[in-house]
């Protein structure tokens, strides 16, 4: 160790409310010391609205790569399991240290994580680390679903470990510095359930109350009632953000267990990737062969993942395991209710219209229907719909005409003006999200050593609803069928 990396950073004075559960849930683990941290790219806008001062973010690629350790930290890696396509396996943070659970001035309390940050009881087979481009993509990604309003993990900062690290070649290994509500996962209701007793089960549920949901708090601790309203509380939360998904294009790609966060928020960037023209079969993952995490799948795996979710609250619901089955199953509709009315209710907005008629979602199907059939980008075509634009182009497409009759008389039953249809379709639609081309080209000017790409792209993606007529241009329609990887 030199004497730079001796120098304490500022203290973030973090708290570990994580260790107050039983000690299966984690493990002790130092985050590995990097060779020679380099800062690729530190998110200042998040910095502040963490509230973190600039003694804390100056020379922040120290802290933030795990150079150096505050004295009163107490790194962690939490286990975890989780039905990876459908299949249950033990796994855990891997490749991850949880640095510490930080309070923000507003009292928020947020974990910072470092990813790729070297071998932990849970590596597997694995190295434990990440290679540079896999994890500025996680970041431009992130960033742009905050940006769009979808609930998130963030990407605080990316930093250059200066190891190579091996994988097909060598590559320049990094470490991502998450932020998260918290990183428990379904996957850690799975573990608990599966390793663990009931009371590891119930304690885990009452972490997660206290800490996510306080408001349920007022249910008596043991009581079904209590259980019952924080599962009704993670189905909601996924339904909103399923729908969120499903409204903007978003493919999860890996939409396992253990990747399905309690708090809401979206985890895991690997094979992640927008939809450019509207196909509802879209899968980018390479090993999703049988595509079932592909789009039109999201809502239903959000079905099955609850449902690997409740089975673990079983005995909490109810002593008799027939009773407690008819509760998980009111529970799961609760999520099926709810998710149609998120995302029907994201239809109406996206179509200019803020109050509801019964044949909405027939409006907004039969759109669906038509881009699915003229094989149109599904951003762009709903951007283009928006009153001050020019629709001429979806006019030559059969069947359009009649649709916009539809669409245009019961835009005229709402009675409202087109510039508040324009004002809701405007907030609603966004003009740019992370193309996959564009994204590529970033990543690959970063390889190279020139961020400005990345740092162009990462200005508009942060205002997603102004226009850029450089940045809505989808791919050349010869462009080669986009694959995305995980694990990297
Ligand atoms: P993911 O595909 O990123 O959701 O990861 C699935 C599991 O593999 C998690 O337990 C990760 O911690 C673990 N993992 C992924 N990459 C590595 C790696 N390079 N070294 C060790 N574990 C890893
Ligand atoms: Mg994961």
């Amino acid at each position: 160790m030199n004497n730079e990396t001796q120098v304490q950073p500022e203290s973030w004075n973090f708290e570990y409310t994580y260790r107050t559960l039983p000690e299966i849930f984690y493990r002790d683990q130092k985050p590995d010391v990097p060779a020679l941290p380099e800062m690729v790219i530190l998110n200042e806008p998040l910095a502040v609205e963490l509230g973190l001062k600039p003694s804390q973010i100056e020379r922040a690629e120290r802290m933030l790569s795990g150079a150096v350790v505050p004295d009163d930290a107490r790194p962690l890696s939490q286990a975890y399991a989780g039905f990876q396509y459908g299949h249950f396996t033990m796994l855990g943070d891997g490749r991850a240290v949880l640095l510490g659970e930080y309070i923000t001035p507003d009292k928020r309390r947020v974990d910072i994580q470092l990813k790729g940050s070297g071998r932990t009881p849970f590596s597997r087979g694995g190295d434990g680390f990440a290679a540079l481009l896999p994890m500025l993509r996680e970041y431009i990604i992130s960033e742009a679903m905050a940006a769009l309003g979808i609930p998130t993990t963030r990407s605080l900062a990316v930093i250059r470990t200066g190891r190579d690290i091996v994988r097909e070649t060598i590559l320049p290994g990094a470490v991502l510095t998450r932020v998260a509500a918290s990183h428990i996962r379904v996957g850690t209701f799975n573990f608990a359930s599966q390793f663990g007793t009931k009371s590891d089960v119930q304690k885990l549920a009452d972490y997660c109350i206290h800490r996510h949901f306080p408001h349920i708090e007022t249910y008596e601790r043991g009581t079904p009632e209590r259980y019952n309203a924080f599962f009704l509380e993670v189905a909601r939360l996924q339904a909103a953000l399923i729908a969120g998904w499903q409204l903007v294009g978003f493919i999860h790609g890996v939409m396992n267990t253990d990747n399905m966060a309690i708090s809401g928020e979206t985890i895991d960037y690997g094979p992640c990737a927008f939809m450019d023209t509207y196909d509802p079969d879209t899968v980018f993952s390479s090993i999703d062969r049988y595509g079932r995490y592909c789009y039109k799948n999201q809502p239903g795996i959000g079905v099955w993942n609850l449902s690997r979710f409740v089975e673990t609250l079983l005995p909490l619901l109810h002593d008799e395991q027939d009773a407690a089955i008819k509760i998980a199953e009111a529970g799961i509709d609760v999520y099926r209710k709810y998710y149609q009315e998120c995302w029907l209710n994201g239809m109406r907005a996206k179509l200019g219209l803020s109050n509801a008629e019964d044949q909405d979602e027939a409006l907004a199907n039969n759109l669906l229907a038509l881009m699915e059939k003229h094989k149109l980008d599904y951003t762009n075509t709903f951007r283009s719909l928006i009153p001050w634009n020019n629709v001429s182009h979806l006019h030559k497409l059969s069947g359009f005409a009649d649709w916009n009759k539809h669409w245009q008389s019961r835009l005229a039953r709402h009675g409202q003006t087109p510039e508040e249809i324009a004002l809701t379709m405007g907030r609603s639609n966004p003009a740019v999200i992370p193309r996959n081309h564009r994204v590529e080209g970033a990543l690959c000017a970063a390889g190279n050593g020139d961020l400005s790409v990345m740092e162009k792209l990462l200005a508009v993606l942060g205002k997603p609803f102004e226009e850029s007529a450089e940045y809505s241009i989808p791919p050349e329609p010869s462009a080669a069928r986009y694959v995305t990887y995980c694990g990297t």
